[in-house]
């Protein structure tokens, strides 16, 4: 769900941002010295397509001297333009800064894949040792002082006037890359905060590094006799498991979402489901050197500490200072707005699964946490009669990739060609990789890559990241775009079919990949995504999925081949707001508490206690947990990425919801030419060169309202909201 961030430094690494501070490391690497000519990781790319990535290069040897050399070009790219004896303008300090930090850039993309997707204990050690200088170098760039005040003369320049509006944007998002993150400080302020900004880069890896290490260990180990309720495709995926473990003829549930939760959907044995319950929401909480709880304290205390130097209230007003909520308060007023009606709706799951367990004869006294999936799944067979394993018989991986590049060449005019084999180097034999086209005119727009299966190392989830991203300030840079996912691989020759959510997910993931490849940004910074509004545009990806012309051509059953009957779809649609008690409530959850750990004084904060204390005074219902519980809940202390920003989640889908009503409502659906045309225009290929709330009005006319959403989600709309707009609110 989410893009790739880099633990160690921040998005802003990747994106030539400047995020931090501190001591700049003095250490010198002789061998770096030698070995930089020759280093795979910071060679130019080459090949076809404007060159790509090395990966069938790569090797953790070179990592180390090329970090090293990539940040000692950087800083020479730096001084060059601090020191340009010239009067500084927008070209030759803004425009200039937008060239530099290539060869690092290179590196981190190397970085980015061994972090996330073949992570092993040998990366982690270099990780470890060179996250905290990583975050220095960003901070001793942020702090030098001649290069902000060159961009400060630049901002207060009467020239930017005379610019073009994305040119004033990017001088706008430079001068504030650097003020917000300590460039206005001095002396001690200054020491403070790049020691601070050290000091979290190496929590933030070792949160995230403790997580992993939960997850890679803990194993519940089931024999034969203890299948019962499994489906097919989990018991093979299991067995293969204990197998790659050294333990043929047993099956190994892993401590993983993918794992955990078809598991706890499925499995008749109740202990079972506790046992796996209880060591997935473990994670990061279970009191030996993996524990992430004093991490998160100290986390808190900095990152509030931080922003207290730069004279703000509290971390997540800073945060969302540039975000399109702007405040917590409203991100809150939205969050709480919805919160009523989703625990009401829990209540209401709670008494049909009670009643259902009441029915099957089980003597459960209450719906445990470890019941919830569990018994959904049973009322959605009943009230829907709808079986999740045989609605998976349509979700073939394989086609809906397909379906999914027929809707990008539907809406964005864009071809998908599979690129011949060995053209394009990957870094793992699971990794296809395609060439993007215009289909009117026939230019390259850049490469697909995806890297689809879960394996030993990968990170969990799903997510989508850049390579390299549109600009034309130097030459026309073509789009290296990724999906990566977690998906259970089958038998050899078996296809691999998935469910409902996650065929959802898979579309989401294209959303992403697809903003990126439409861009057309001239500058790389414009290309920075705002982040409770770069989820919408994946999220209204996730709408196309169960389109009449997805289902006719894509959604074709395993084995008779045959599309998926219309009364299964009017199931699934029917069913489109089964469970949202449960979804919103988990995701709300998580993503109140966030804000209120970065609202709060962290002084002397308990994570276990605060958790517990916010969750009864908010009434969150003892049924079930928040999505992600703090000890592991890596969006907020993996990095920076989604802190005091997973509700942004949730702001996306106000956006979601309110564009597919315009869908909905328009003269050829969803497939409408011009609507399409509009929303490429105005909300993919602009990205952050505008305003996101005035992209959004020039995509429908006005703001978003609520209500869609509250009626996506089969939730009573509120009244007032309700008048406004003239809707009928039982709908
Ligand atoms: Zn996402």
């Amino acid at each position: 769900m989410r893009k790739l961030l880099l633990a160690a430094a921040g998005a802003a690494a990747l994106t030539g941002g400047f995020a931090s501070a501190a001591v700049a490391a003095s250490h010198q690497d002789a061998a770096a010295e030698t070995q930089s000519a020759a280093n795979p990781l910071l060679a130019e790319w080459t090949g076809p397509y404007g060159g790509v990535p090395a990966f069938d290069q790569m090797d953790l040897q070179y990592l180390r001297p090329a970090l090293e050399e990539g940040m000692n070009r950087y800083r020479a790219e730096i001084d060059a333009i601090a020191q340009n004896p010239e009067p500084a303008s927008f070209e030759n300090t803004i425009v200039a800064l937008e060239g530099v930090g290539d060869d690092l850039g290179r590196v981190f993309t190397y970085y980015g894949i061994w972090s996330s997707n073949l992570s092993s204990p040998e990366f982690r050690e270099i990780q470890r040792e060179m996250a905290p200088r990583i975050s220095a170098f960003y901070s001793e760039i942020n702090q030098n002082k001649d290069l902000f005040a060159r961009v400060q003369a630049v901002y207060e320049s009467d020239a930017v006037e005379t610019l073009r509006p994305d040119q004033q944007r990017l001088v706008q998002l430079t001068y504030d890359g650097f003020a917000r993150n300590g460039a206005t400080l001095d002396g001690e302020a200054a020491e403070r905060y790049a020691a601070i900004q050290s000091r979290l880069a190496e929590l933030h890896t070792q949160f995230s590094n403790n997580v992993l290490a939960d997850e890679e260990s803990y194993v519940t180990w089931l024999s034969e006799d203890q299948l019962s309720g499994l489906p097919d495709s989990l018991v093979r995926a299991a067995a293969a498991a204990a197998a790659d473990r050294d333990r043929e003829g047993e099956y190994a549930i892993l401590n993983t979402r993918s794992s955990m939760d078809p598991f706890l959907t499925y499995s008749d044995e109740r202990e079972l489901r506790r046992e796996v319950w209880e060591t997935y929401y473990a994670r990061g909480d279970n009191d030996d050197e993996f524990d992430n709880n004093a991490v998160i304290a100290e986390i808190l205390q900095l990152r509030d500490e931080r922003v207290e130097l730069l004279g703000y209230d509290n971390y997540a007003q800073w945060r969302l200072e540039d975000r399109m909520a702007g405040t917590p308060e409203r991100a809150l007023e939205l969050m709480e707005t919805v919160w009523p009606a989703a625990i009401a709706r829990v209540e209401e799951e709670v008494d049909q699964m009670t009643a259902l367990a009441a029915e099957q004869g089980h003597d459960i006294d209450a719906v445990q946490p470890w019941d919830y999936r569990y018994y959904m799944e049973k009322v959605r067979q009943a009230e829907y009669d709808l079986n999740s394993d045989e609605v998976k018989q349509y979700f073939n991986i394989e086609n809906l990739r397909e379906a999914m590049f027929f809707v990008a060449g539907e809406l964005f005019d864009f071809a998908f060609e599979e690129v011949p084999e060995g053209s394009v180097p990957v870094f793992h034999e699971d990794v296809r990789v395609w060439d993007v086209t215009d289909t009117e005119s026939g230019d390259h727009i850049g490469l697909f890559y995806l890297d689809p299966y879960a394996r030993t190392g990968k990170r969990s989830g799903a997510w989508a990241s850049s390579y390299r991203g549109h600009s034309t300030f130097d030459g026309q840079e073509t789009v290296l775009s990724s999906n990566n996912s977690n998906f259970i691989q089958g038998a050899p020759g078996e296809p691999v079919l998935i469910s409902f959510d996650d065929a959802t997910t898979f579309f989401h993931e294209i959303g992403h990949a697809l903003h990126a490849l439409s861009s057309n940004v001239a500058y790389p910074t414009l290309n920075g995504g705002v982040r409770d509004y770069t989820e919408f545009q994946s999220q209204l990806l996730e709408r196309w999925v169960l389109t009449d012309e997805v289902i006719d051509n894509y959604l074709r059953h395993a084995e008779t081949g045959e599309p998926m009957p219309a009364e299964l779809v009017e199931k699934i649609r029917a069913a489109s707001t089964f469970n949202e008690g449960f979804a919103t409530t988990e995701y709300l959850a998580s993503a109140l508490v966030d804000m209120y750990y970065h609202t709060t004084d962290p002084e002397g904060i308990d994570p276990d206690q605060f958790e517990r204390d916010t969750l009864e005074r908010l009434g969150m219902p003892e049924e079930l947990p928040m999505r992600h519980r703090s000890p592991h809940f890596g969006h907020i202390f993996s990095g920076e990425g989604y802190s005091a920003g997973y509700y942004g989640y949730m702001w996306a889908d106000v956006l979601t919801s309110d564009a597919a009503e315009a869908f909905a409502e328009a003269p050829g659906g969803f497939y409408d030419a011009d609507l399409a045309e509009r929303m490429v225009e105005t909300l993919f290929a602009p990205r952050n060169s505008i305003d996101p709330a005035e992209a959004y009005r020039q995509f429908r006319g006005r703001d978003a309202t609520v209500e869609p959403l509250m009626r996506d989600r089969g939730f009573p709309v509120p009244r007032e909201d309700a008048a406004s707009e003239g809707e009928d609110p039982a709908q």
